[in-house]
């Protein structure tokens, strides 16, 4: 194997279990969207099962229809917003969607479409859902056409997993929107929280379920999350290996310059696996244990680092390299970006390891 994701599935069902304390009398939704983060929906999802989890999310009718195809016949939202054509599909395959307006609701309505849907409140995200002032207007609809098919109400945090007194304030104030919300019967489910809403602010909502996603890997915002353990890491291997005979730039746009008698390896992983191009000259990987810099630019297949003395007699090509894992975070840091984007960007040809 050239580069492959390692999942630890044992470390995996420990953070599921720990949530699954920590949130008392709640339950759990398992977020799989983007292919479970990148760490591939169908194989976590049955591992969330095992945990007793029955209830997902998805952002799209193909990730559910992944998901279906794989005989996992729990509830399947799908909150990533549905077009209207996508709605017979959606119907089809008995999945819930998020309700965002009451023109899609009347389309529903119209179309005798049987789906049933989570109602979306806008209570500070700014990204889809009703405005308290259109709430009237809906519940009108829903009881002139005797619907029965919203199930739920739900509301997203946008700075939950974020510090500060200002975030808090404007986090409790989302809450107590979402609290004051007073129900239609039909509706079972109601949910708010996310990572950081379950760290932080759990118990403060009057929501009966959860919404976990980052937090399955052991973190969330800029934090290890402990008691929680590491689920993830993209490993690679060494594919080349050589002594400079003169001093020599290193790789494209010559930004690196190493000595004549430098010992320098080449990976064969590059941007085209997720590796990404913003850790040239800055990120270190670890080779049997041994923080390596990464030494000129990252290339699509390919990057080099440079191997410490302390290494130099004990490599050899094909040794196993850790590109990233406990050190998710410093890794986004300096891709300046969120360990979510690492994660997703890893590409289709990283084979997904699972280890028990
Ligand atoms: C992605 C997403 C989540 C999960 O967020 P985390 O921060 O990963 O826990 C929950 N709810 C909605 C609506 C989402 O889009």
């Amino acid at each position: 194997m050239r580069t492959w994701l390692e999942i630890n599935l044992s470390n995996f069902r420990w953070n599921i279990k720990s949530l699954q304390k920590k949130i008392g009398n709640k339950k759990l939704i398992g977020v799989v969207k983007g292919n479970a983060y990148g760490m591939g929906a169908v194989r976590l999802t049955k591992e969330l099962k095992k945990c007793g989890v029955d209830f997902f999310v998805v952002a799209t009718v193909e990730e559910g229809i992944e998901l279906r195809k794989e005989n996992i016949d729990d509830n399947i939202l799908i909150l990533g917003g549905v077009f209207n054509e996508e709605l017979k599909m959606a119907e089809k395959y008995n999945f819930q969607i998020a309700l965002t307006s009451l023109d899609q609701l009347e389309y529903i309505n119209k179309s005798k479409l049987n789906i049933k849907c989570h109602l979306k409140l806008e209570t500070g995200m700014g990204r889809v859902g009703f405005n308290n002032f259109e709430i009237d207007q809906l519940m009108k609809y829903v009881e002139k056409n005797k619907m029965k098919n919203i199930i739920g109400v739900y509301s997203h945090l946008s700075v939950a997993d974020e510090a500060g007194k200002e975030n808090e304030n404007y986090t409790k104030e989302q809450i107590r929107k979402f609290n004051d919300f007073q129900g239609m019967e039909t509706i079972k489910y109601r949910h708010l929280l996310n990572s950081g809403g379950i760290l932080k602010y759990c118990g403060q909502d009057n929501g009966n379920y959860v919404r976990a996603g980052i937090i399955q890997y052991g973190i969330c915002g800029e934090k290890y999350i402990d008691g929680f353990k590491p689920v993830v890491s993209l490993k690679s291997r060494i594919l080349f290996l050589k002594i400079l005979m003169e001093d020599s730039d290193i790789s494209y746009g010559r930004t690196a310059h190493l000595k004549k008698g430098d010992m320098v390896a080449t990976i064969s992983a590059g941007y085209a696996d997720g590796f990404k191009r913003s850790i040239s000259n800055k990120g270190f990987v670890f080779i049997d244990g041994i923080k390596c810099p990464v030494t000129g630019r990252v290339c699509m297949d390919m990057f080099m680092v440079k191997i410490p003395n302390n290494l130099a007699n004990r490599v050899k090509v094909g040794d196993e390299v850790i590109l990233y894992g406990e050190n998710i975070l410093e890794v986004a840091k300096l891709c300046n970006t969120i360990s979510y984007e690492i994660f997703t960007g890893i590409s289709r040809r990283v084979k997904r390891i699972y280890v028990e």
